[in-house]
């Protein structure tokens, strides 16, 4: 199984190289948390993801860009009913275990700090996941069935870079450009209503009782992720520098 690496690790492999030393002393007893970004398929994990990865130099791990860079990888020798993920991805289903598992195991074993965004999504994920490390922080995102539609249907993301828009709520300055690195902002192949809704019911099913399961864990916070991106960031920062040391 071969993962290209850019898209399991972005942003943050020159964290040690860009250390300054005398950096104030609060942002080194900061430096290095993990964190679990959990909810349901667009509730803002990607976008928030991207901030925490900023703010504290730390690996955004996601699952989805790693499949979308990874679409068309062969698994057949790993025993599963596809020989791609693609064909689960456009269905809105999940790809199989053992795939995302060796992903996520490879971006851990590379990382210090980071934020994981999009796994575990079934209790056997969940499981794996205990095996691999220790967390410092679970967020949850918490945002209403009608809005997470609204989300959705008006995505748009960078070709390039990843960035996440939103034609409504997070417009770019220049219309389908990426401000960024002025990739096209295009919509994701899996963000049509038949693959929302059947991801929604693999949420329902798969995920939440993922996310129940973390609710007793010392570093747990929900978070309201109704509101704006900026109120909702302010938030996370909040119980990241509660929990993280
Ligand atoms: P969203 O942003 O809508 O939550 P993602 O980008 O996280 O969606 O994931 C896109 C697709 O990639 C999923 O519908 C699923 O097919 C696959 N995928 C991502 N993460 C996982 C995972 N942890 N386990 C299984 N499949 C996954
Ligand atoms: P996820 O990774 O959980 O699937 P995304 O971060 O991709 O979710 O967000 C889904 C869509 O909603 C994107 O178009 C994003 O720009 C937009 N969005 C993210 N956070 C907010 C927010 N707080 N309010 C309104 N729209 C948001
Ligand atoms: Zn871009």
């Amino acid at each position: 199984l071969r993962v290209r690496e850019r898209a399991v690790l972005p942003a943050s492999v020159r964290s040690d190289l860009d250390n300054d030393l005398t950096a104030p002393a609060e942002i080194e007893c900061m430096s290095q948390p993990r964190i679990l970004m959990l909810g349901p398929p667009g509730a803002g994990k990607g976008t928030q993801s991207a901030n925490l990865a900023d703010e504290y130099d730390v690996s955004h791990i996601t699952t989805g860009d790693a499949l979308r860079a990874n679409k068309d990888m062969d698994i057949s020798d790993m025993d599963t009913e596809y020989d791609t993920p693609r064909e689960y991805m456009e269905a809105g289903d999940l790809v199989p275990d053992a795939v995302v598992n060796a992903i996520v195991d490879e971006a851990l074993s590379s990382a210090d700090g980071f934020v994981l965004d999009g796994y575990p999504r079934n209790p056997e994920q969940a499981d794996e996941l205990e095996d691999m490390t220790d967390l410092d922080v679970v967020l949850s995102l918490e945002v209403s069935r009608d809005e997470l539609v609204a989300r959705r249907t008006g995505r748009r993301v960078c070709d390039d870079c990843g960035t996440n828009y939103h034609v409504e709520f997070d417009q770019p300055e220049v219309e389908g450009v990426c401000d960024g690195c002025g990739g096209d902002l295009v919509q994701r192949e899996d963000d049509n209503e038949e693959s929302v809704r059947n991801r929604l019911n693999v949420f329902d099913e798969n995920t939440q009782p993922v996310i129940d399961g973390y609710e007793n864990h010392d570093g747990y916070v929900a978070i309201d992720g109704e509101r704006t991106p900026d109120e909702v960031w302010a938030d996370i920062r909040s119980a990241v520098e509660e929990h993280a040391e």
